[in-house]
């Protein structure tokens, strides 16, 4: 066949580690034999942020502005330990958190389902995709410890300094205590709102949000009015593409999600997100198999594998020793953006292989074909699971593709 052909790039951020070594072999086996592919390229890899004093990465993220689609290979984030492994300059920022801020996108998880491998509750037999509103509240708190007979007060003072309301939080008479402020802002919740009810159209999912107003009635309160009123925007879009939009308490929102057959977004303030994401995550069974797509309100899109660099196998393949690494979230990531591109583009061919490389991945392991991680999860009528090293996966789905 002729090479499919592009027109616009597609920003490349490579990373570290297993993921790295997957990243290259995802791109000789099963994308360029069949794309001339165009892509921007960025190396994210730990020691060229380090040799880079980390520009590379904001430059990455501005590209990402500037083209729209991007795909980023998992990268570490230094801590201690990484300093001298790698006997970096400066611990490093998170590449994510530095994109995330650059874009001020929302993060999308959603789980690859496959049939064969069961979710621990055995009703989602559709994905649930996560939105996490990732700015503000107790992520960005003051927070201090008080002694007993102290009082604290929540103070708001004008733009001239002028001292407008006072509250007493508490009298703390007789006893210690502590004491936290936090705030959000109308833009920023404005905006996670647009972007949540923008993919629940472009995925055409239902969508739930929650929040607790009826404790917190005017901080969780200004979060439900804000949808409110930007679902108007979205109301007669919503009810063409015959899905629904449900606000609710947090309490019934985990209640109705716990007992759906999955299949719809869930939008959460930050710290639900923080928690049920990773709930949802090990529900649906292997961290292999969550993808994510960070989204910004004017329309860029990154897309990613939900895991990390997974170190340890990395380790073992240093020694020479053979792997299992999943792959499946790394090429949903490449096929996340490959059907992005196409679709901006106008190029129905590169969406149409974006789909095929995805089914054929889908089929290999309802087939029986798959990484260590999956194989204890698989139980199909017929089919034994046969566990596949990191590159004989890969051949065994280009087999099919
Ligand atoms: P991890 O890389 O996600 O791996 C944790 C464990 O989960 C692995 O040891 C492995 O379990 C299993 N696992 C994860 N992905 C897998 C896959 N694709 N196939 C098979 N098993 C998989 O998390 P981590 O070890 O905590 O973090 C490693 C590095 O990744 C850190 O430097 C961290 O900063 C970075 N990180 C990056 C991102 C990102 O770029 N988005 C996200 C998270 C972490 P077994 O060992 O039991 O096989
Ligand atoms: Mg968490």
């Amino acid at each position: 066949m002729a090479k499919i052909q592009m027109k616009m790039p597609i920003v490349e951020m490579d990373g570290d580690e297993m993921t790295r070594i997957l990243w290259k072999d995802i791109k000789d086996i099963l994308l360029l034999p069949y794309i001339d592919l165009k892509t921007e390229y960025y190396d994210l890899g730990l020691p060229n942020r380090d040799a880079t004093g980390d520009t590379v990465t904001v430059e990455s993220a501005l590209a990402t502005k500037k083209y729209g689609v991007a795909v980023k290979c998992a990268t570490i984030t230094p801590n201690v330990q990484r300093m001298s492994e790698y006997n970096l300059h400066e611990m490093w920022k998170s590449p994510n958190g530095t994109i995330r801020r650059i874009l001020d996108g929302t993060v999308f998880r959603a789980p690859i389902v496959v049939e064969g491998i069961r979710s621990y509750v055995p009703t989602w037999t559709k994905p649930i995709v996560l939105a996490r509103h990732a700015y503000g509240d107790v992520y960005a708190a003051v927070d201090e410890k008080v002694a007993s007979g102290s009082k604290a007060f929540l103070v708001i003072e004008d733009k001239e300094g002028k001292e407008i309301s006072r509250r007493l939080v508490h009298d703390f008479n007789g006893t210690t205590g502590v004491v936290q402020g936090m705030h959000n802002c109308d833009d920023s919740i404005r905006s996670f709102a647009h972007t949540c009810f923008r993919y629940a159209l472009e995925e055409k999912l239902p969508m739930i949000f929650a929040t607790k107003d009826t404790i917190s009635k005017v901080y969780d309160g200004r979060f439900k009015q804000i949808f409110e009123e930007v679902f108007e925007e979205y109301k007669d879009a919503f009810e063409k593409a015959g899905i629904w939009y449900l606000y609710t308490l947090i309490d019934d929102a985990v209640a109705r999600v716990v007992r759906s057959e999955g299949g719809l977004l869930w939008a959460c303030k930050n710290y639900d997100g923080d928690v049920m994401s990773d709930m949802v995550a090990t529900a649906y069974g292997s961290l292999g198999m969550m993808t994510s797509v960070l989204v910004s309100p004017d329309g860029k899109y990154e897309y990613e594998a939900a895991h990390g660099t997974v170190t340890r196998h990395y380790y073992k393949h240093l020694k020479g020793e053979e792997t299992s690494t999943n792959s499946v979230a790394t090429i949903f990531a490449w096929t996340g953006a490959l059907k992005k591109r196409g679709e901006m583009d106008g190029l129905g061919d590169l969406v149409a292989f974006a789909e095929k490389l995805e089914r054929a991945t889908i089929r290999t392991i309802e087939e029986g074909e798959m990484t260590g991680d999956l194989v204890p999860l698989f139980h199909r009528e017929g089919v034994t699971p046969k566990k596949l090293n990191s590159k004989e996966f890969l051949l065994a789905i280009a087999s099919r593709l």
